[in-house]
């Protein structure tokens, strides 16, 4: 394999890790800005989460939106993702990604790819070669060459099938999208259960991005314990990689949380996502949602839409093997859920005060407070479901500058290094406000910064 050949000998070289959204949009926009790009892809094909996800690319409306969402998340980095989002929705336009606005809550910007999230990475990998940039699949980014300075010069490029070799480049993009297919790095960062965890995204996201960093002095970010993901099946359910979404328990908002002792643990009004970072928490990583025929009739059948098809979470999960018990009284579905190591005195004692608590609007004074969407259970049947957490991508990562600069562990950019998507952390920290964003928004950043500092017909762009 060689480096592409661009015909201005001039233009800078850059290398971009990682062929899922940050990937793509770093390595459109750095040959729109000039650089000839070489983009690694450790994968059999281009994609990463992109190709698996929703496709809905959304953000908060504005930045006091953003606080709200986020509030523990880095300001200064916040800022700019809300102030650029827009200029990147028309950017991904012009590379004839196709987006349409959806209705939303006034806090946020929503768009949805179409015809699908797959369609938008076939038309950026197209556009990428059809401007004369080089996709290499099933190689991986493996090391990073520095001068004696500390800047980066190069990459070393494992292919899966070939030696090891080094390419020089005037700047490394990271964008291998998080660490969260890594259990030995969800152990360091989230704890004692963190290897029960689902992936819940593509399987390469190891932590390359922010390995390799930190082997040559790069800072992790804040959130480091913080990730985004939702509930799944718990096992011995084994949720299909193509389907991730039809089983995905969002209603849990809407429905009752309980641990293997019987008790709540969390608000889970805060949202599914919240929720699973307190699931992965609780012994064994694993809770019984609870809820009763209205939740299950509103929100646990779901209709097609928003990128995902139809599904019914309850039966699903059922035949897929996760434990679940559907009784006609709340006495019989704790009897039920004895079965599966749940405290049945415990959990009636639980949903009878939640209950309570609701009839008489006084769920904010609970114990542990549902300050929304405080549904009763009272029409039966009642459903439960095991769930435990699927983790889609890592809050926390490489601590970057609003230019996506890595920094090193002074808070100095280390010059030819970049981060963005999952790769760059601390942008969201605990909740979560769009996962895409990230990418589209320092995708570019990355880009744009690499190429303006990079020095033209420097001998580090020979190959
Ligand atoms: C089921 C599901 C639904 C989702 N729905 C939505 C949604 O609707 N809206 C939203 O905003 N977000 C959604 N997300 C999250 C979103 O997909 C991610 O936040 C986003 O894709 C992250 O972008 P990224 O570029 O950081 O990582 P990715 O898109 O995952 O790309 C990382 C790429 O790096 C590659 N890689 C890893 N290591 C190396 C290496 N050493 N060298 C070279 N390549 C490497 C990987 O193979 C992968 O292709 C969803 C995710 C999933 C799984």
């Amino acid at each position: 394999m060689s480096p592409s050949d661009l015909s201005d000998p001039a233009a800078p070289t850059v290398i971009v890790a990682g062929a899922g959204m940050a990937g793509l949009v770093a390595a459109r926009q750095a040959q729109a800005a000039g650089a000839r790009v070489i983009l690694l892809e450790k994968g059999d094909a281009p994609g990463g989460s992109l190709a698996l996800s929703g496709g809905t690319l959304w953000c908060a409306a504005s930045y006091a939106d953003l606080r709200r969402l986020v509030p523990l998340g880095d300001p200064h980095l916040g800022r700019i993702l809300v102030e650029e989002f827009a200029a990147g929705v028309d950017w991904l336009r012009e590379q004839g990604v196709t987006l349409s606005r959806q209705p939303s809550l006034p806090d946020r910007v929503v768009y949805l790819m179409q015809p699908g999230p797959r369609a938008a990475v076939a038309q950026l990998v197209d556009a990428f070669i059809a401007a004369g940039g080089t996709l290499h699949t099933r190689s991986a980014l493996a090391g990073l060459a520095t001068d004696a300075h500390g800047a980066v010069t190069g990459a070393l490029v494992h292919p899966a099938d070939g030696l090891r070799t080094l390419y020089p480049a005037h700047a490394v993009i990271l964008a291998t999208g998080g660490f969260q297919a890594n259990p030995e790095l969800r152990a360091r960062y989230f704890g004692p259960n963190a290897d029960r965890l689902i992936l819940r995204s593509n399987p390469h996201s190891t932590g390359d991005g922010l390995l390799l960093a930190q082997a040559i002095g790069a800072a992790g970010s804040r959130a480091m314990s913080s990730f985004y993901g939702h509930l799944l099946p718990a096992p011995p359910a084994v949720v299909p990689t193509h389907d991730f979404i039809a089983y995905t328990h969002y209603h849990t908002a809407q429905a009752v949380l309980v641990n293997r002792l019987g008790a709540r643990f969390t608000d889970e009004s805060l949202g599914d996502e919240t929720s699973a970072q307190a699931v992965a928490r609780q012994p064994d990583a694993l809770a019984f949602v609870i809820y009763d025929a209205v939740v299950y009739r509103d929100f646990a059948v779901r209709a097609a839409g928003g990128g995902a098809r139809a599904s019914d979470t309850f039966h699903e999960s059922a035949a897929l093997g996760a434990p679940t018990v559907q009784a006609a009284s709340l006495g019989e579905l704790a009897a039920g859920l004895e079965e599966f190591g749940v405290y049945a005195p415990g959990l009636l004692e639980t949903l009878h005060a939640y209950n309570a608590a609701v009839a008489a609007g006084a769920a904010h004074r609970l114990a542990v407070p549902r300050r929304d969407h405080a549904y009763p259970l009272t029409t039966p049947p009642f459903y439960a479901v095991g769930l435990t957490p699927g983790i889609t991508f890592t809050l926390g990562g490489l601590a970057v500058n609003g230019d996506a600069q890595v920094l090193d562990r002074r808070g100095l950019p280390i010059p030819g290094l970049y981060a963005a998507g999952a790769d760059a952390g601390g942008i969201h920290n605990a909740q979560y406000a769009g996962g895409l964003c990230l990418g589209l928004v320092f995708g570019r950043r990355a880009a744009q910064h690499a190429v303006a500092a990079a020095p033209r017909g420097n001998a580090a762009a020979q190959g």
